[in-house]
């Protein structure tokens, strides 16, 4: 015992100790920011086959005084592993929904969806369904405007009760997306439990579906999937032209991506 301890003392280098230091910072950098209001949300636009926009996704940024516009890629998994995802999520909820409120009064604005990313330990929290509704009571917010977006990789633990609370959040009137989809393990007979309203086809199938017959095939496949349950499909990462129409060619009719607009601060509907 005493040997390993001393091989974990000399695993523990001085380069490990700069990574776990970086980190301890980040997570007090987070904490500050979160209270002096440094997170943003950016909009990106989700649009039909007439290229109309339907709603938008919130992405969250950090607007870093020092360090400029942070991506989530870079402080997403710390927040998520200091369980400061939490509040923060919280906050992107909030925000969100204080934006459907600002849509309210005027049309087609008033028609339009904001989808919400969930992460994995925020939708694991007992009171998660109960955050939901404070929220959406609190800003008034229209529950049919607001879309949660789950991962796959979040809905395996606990069947049962993932799907209960799935459907908690349904009675509310809320819409249920499911993120990143075909890179997980989803099989047509659990999807067939899960209370949701959209499949979300993961950005690399549609990266690479101009050159690859299998990402096309896989596309194909989870059209007809939806359509079998009477879910919406969404492609994103569609920045082509020639990707949107050989999507329609397979029958997915919504799409995200650069092609109908970048991420903004300002939600700003495709021009296309
Ligand atoms: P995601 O949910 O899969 O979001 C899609 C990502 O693809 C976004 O990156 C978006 O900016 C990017 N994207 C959109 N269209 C295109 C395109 O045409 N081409 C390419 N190459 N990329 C495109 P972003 O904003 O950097 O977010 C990365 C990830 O961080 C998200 O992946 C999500 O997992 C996480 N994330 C972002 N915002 C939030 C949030 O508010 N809460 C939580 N929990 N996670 C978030
Ligand atoms: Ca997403
Ligand atoms: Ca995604
Ligand atoms: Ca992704």
């Amino acid at each position: 015992a005493k040997a390993a301890g001393r091989n974990a003392l000399r695993f523990f280098n001085p380069s490990m100790q700069a990574k776990v230091m970086a980190r301890t910072t980040l997570e007090a950098d987070l904490r500050w920011a979160l209270e002096h209001d440094e997170f943003v949300l950016y909009y990106q636009p989700q649009v039909n086959a007439q290229g109309q926009t339907l709603g938008f996704e919130a992405l969250v940024r950090w607007q870093h005084p020092m360090r400029g516009l942070v991506p989530p890629g870079e402080f997403i998994a710390t927040a998520e592993s200091c369980g400061l995802i939490v509040p923060l999520g919280r906050w992107i909820l909030h925000t969100a929904c204080q934006q459907l409120v600002a849509w309210a009064s005027q049309a087609p604005q008033d028609q339009w969806t904001i989808a919400v990313n969930v992460s994995a330990q925020q939708f694991r929290q007992t009171d998660f369904v109960a955050q939901v509704q404070k929220v959406l009571q609190k800003t008034g917010a229209h529950p049919a405007r607001l879309e949660l977006e789950l991962t796959e990789s979040q809905l395996v633990d606990d069947i049962p009760s993932v799907i209960d609370k799935m459907g908690a959040l349904r009675d509310l009137g809320v819409r249920l997306s499911l993120d990143d989809f075909g890179t997980g393990y989803s099989s047509l007979a659990m999807l067939k439990r899960l209370p949701l309203n959209q499949l979300k086809i993961d950005q690399a199938f549609v990266r690479d579906m101009l050159k690859d017959p299998q990402d096309a095939a896989i596309i194909r496949a989870i059209v007809t999937m939806g359509e079998s349950l009477s879910l919406d499909v969404i492609a994103e990462g569609v920045e082509l032209t020639a990707q949107r129409d050989a999507l329609l060619s397979l029958g997915c009719r919504y799409y995200q991506g650069y092609l109908f607009g970048r991420p903004t601060a300002q939600p700003t509907p495709c021009q296309m």
